[in-house]
């Protein structure tokens, strides 16, 4: 130890420091919560990551000022006002800066620690998971990432290499040691766990957009064929019965043709949301393309079937009696089918869509089950 213990009013201005220093924490983690942009994963590790190293530093200043080591306790104060300008930065939309300038306090900060109280410390492990933390930036090239990546390294063996033996006493080294192993192990499993919760996200997120139609955000193509898969191996499994319906907007180019492709969009968008709310949550209602939809009915057999879509074929005219810009009353003509044990997929929606065809040449805006 260098020096006496500070007196009691030292001790409540490192105390007061602390406090101040969480405080200023909390503030600048609420503001980056408010306007961080969506989906930026460096914005949200800085953020987190703002957290711990406030956190941390603040928690050295008294330590340091214990130790007897003003200059460290000081250069601690410095850094956690870094932090927190960097916290600032990144919810103004600076993230890169930001990083770079946590990477900067970081490697200075672990340096003069080193330099302040020797090898051996543990102070160079802080810069062990800026290599990650550096990696998470997107926006950074593969080249900034390795040469970065490098220079983390070499200032870490350096600081082991030239930096000179400890003179702490053996009972404060030893829990500094400790320390400071964890905090950078905490630090290291943070940005692991952030990069874990952004590849799910991310994989979540593209794997919803691969099968959701972009304009009446309904299942698509893709996930109807899926769904028909699932319920053709239940059918097999269990022998439950499921019906597949077919519904085609009625005489929809003209529609468009006389309100435009806008008013068309809008029919489109409404109808979806009217067979959507009028199906039960198990039932799956999709675009299969263009003004036809598809709805797999599980369980449910084919005179049912007809019943169901019948009161849905109803409802839909009704509700869509009165789409904004388009005078005329949208209808829709639906063929039903039930997928037989050992039929194919392909064969139930073809016989779907001749009892949907039989509905159109019969003056549409019916209900047509499909010869069993
Ligand atoms: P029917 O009653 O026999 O089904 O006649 P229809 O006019 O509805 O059928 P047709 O196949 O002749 O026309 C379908 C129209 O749907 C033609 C196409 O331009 C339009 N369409 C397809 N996809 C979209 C879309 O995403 N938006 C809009 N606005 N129109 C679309
Ligand atoms: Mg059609
Ligand atoms: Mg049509």
């Amino acid at each position: 130890m260098r020096a006496q213990q500070p007196p009691m009013v030292a001790r409540w201005r490192y105390a007061s420091l602390v406090a101040g220093s969480l405080v200023f924490l909390r503030w600048s983690t609420l503001s980056c919560r408010m306007k961080l942009a969506a989906g930026e994963r460096i914005a949200t590790i800085i953020q987190r990551a703002c957290w711990v190293g406030i956190m941390a530093h603040a928690a050295f200043i008294p330590l340091f000022a214990w130790l007897g080591y003003r200059e460290l306790a000081v250069f601690n104060v410095a850094s956690t006002a870094v932090w927190g300008a960097a916290s600032i930065l990144n919810a103004r939309g600076h993230s890169t800066t930001s990083m770079w300038l946590i990477v900067a306090e970081v490697m200075a900060h672990g340096s003069m620690a080193v330099i302040f109280l020797g090898s051996g410390t543990g102070f160079e492990y802080y810069l062990i998971p800026l290599i990650p933390f550096v990696m998470f930036n997107e926006r950074l090239s593969t080249r900034v990432i390795v040469i970065s990546s490098f220079a983390i390294v070499a200032n870490c063996m350096l600081l082991m290499a030239f930096g000179e033996g400890t003179t702490l006493a053996r009972e404060i080294l030893r829990p500094i040691q400790i320390i400071n192993v964890g905090i950078p192990m905490l630090v290291l499993g943070l940005v692991s766990y952030n990069f874990r919760l952004v590849s799910i996200s991310v994989e979540r997120r593209l794997r919803s957009a691969a099968q959701t139609d972009v304009l009446t955000e309904l299942p698509n193509r893709r996930r109807i064929a899926e769904r028909l898969r699932e319920e053709k191996a239940r059918t097999e499994r269990t022998k439950a019965v499921f019906s597949v319906v077919l519904a085609d907007i009625d005489n929809f180019k003209r529609i468009n043709d006389t309100y435009g492709h806008d008013i068309g969009d809008s029919v489109l968008v409404a109808t979806a949301r009217c067979l959507r709310k009028s199906l039960r949550d198990c039932d799956l209602v999709g675009r299969w393309g263009g003004e036809e939809f598809v709805m797999v009915l599980p369980e449910t057999k084919l005179s049912d079937a007809g019943l169901a879509i019948e009161r849905l074929r109803v409802a839909v005219a009704k509700g869509l009696s009165a789409v904004p810009g388009c005078d005329n009353p949208v209808t829709l003509t639906f063929g039903i089918a039930p997928f037989v044990d050992g039929a194919s997929i392909d064969e139930c929606l073809r016989s779907a869509d001749d009892a949907m065809y039989r509905g159109k040449a019969s003056g549409r805006n019916c209900v047509v089950l499909a010869a069993t």
